[in-house]
């Protein structure tokens, strides 16, 4: 992977509705009518502008996302997209994961957003590994970066330390692999 795509993705331990970024996405539900964990944090801290903008969207379907406006929050825009429940791996969960991501970007793109934070999707309740998760986060974020310039930086977000460094090693092998090459 080329220096130019990784140097514009990084990863932080932090609380992603403070991210004073283009756009957050949200690990939403396909009701996205709220839930707990992030999306329970994005709907306290933005206020209830975002759900009653939600509430016009007719849910979303597994591996897809759909934008509302920010609230309250720094952040002028929240794309809620929905990652997959983990049952065993063989449920096409690897490719709605990396999908979740593709079209957040894409529908980021469309806007004519330039930094975007995500949070570790799928990562909470939905129970997927997460060392494969984020692999499969990195590599997504990355081969979207390469071919569409116009996003600028996408940051990782990460609760706690351990989806902080699992994040953070599937970026260095990204690394690894790029030098590998040489
Ligand atoms: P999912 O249902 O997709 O698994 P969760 O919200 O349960 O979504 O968890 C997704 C990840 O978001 C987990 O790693 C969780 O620790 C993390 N998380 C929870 N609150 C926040 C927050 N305020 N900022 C960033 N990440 C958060």
């Amino acid at each position: 992977m080329d220096a130019h795509v990784l140097s514009r993705i990084e990863t932080i331990q932090g609380n992603i509705t403070t991210q004073e970024v283009d756009a957050i996405v949200n690990a939403a539900n396909s009701s996205l009518l709220g839930g707990g964990g992030v999306d329970g944090a994005i709907h306290r801290a933005g206020g209830p502008a975002i759900l009653a903008e939600c509430r016009t969207l007719g849910g979303c379907t597994t591996g897809d996302a759909k934008i509302t406006g920010g609230g309250n929050l720094p952040a002028r825009y929240v794309i809620h997209a929905v990652g997959p429940i983990y049952r065993n791996g063989r449920h096409g969960e690897p490719e709605l994961l990396a999908s979740c991501y593709r079209r957040s970007l894409e529908i980021a793109a469309e806007r004519g957003l330039k930094t975007i934070a995500f949070p570790a999707i799928s990562c909470g309740v939905y129970g997927y590994p997460i060392p494969d998760a984020a692999r499969i986060a990195v590599t997504a974020v990355a081969q979207f970066l390469e071919k569409r310039l116009e996003i600028e930086r996408v940051r990782f977000v990460l609760f706690g330390a351990e989806t902080y460094n699992a994040f953070s090693m599937a970026l260095h092998e990204l690394e690894c692999g790029r030098q590998g090459k040489r």
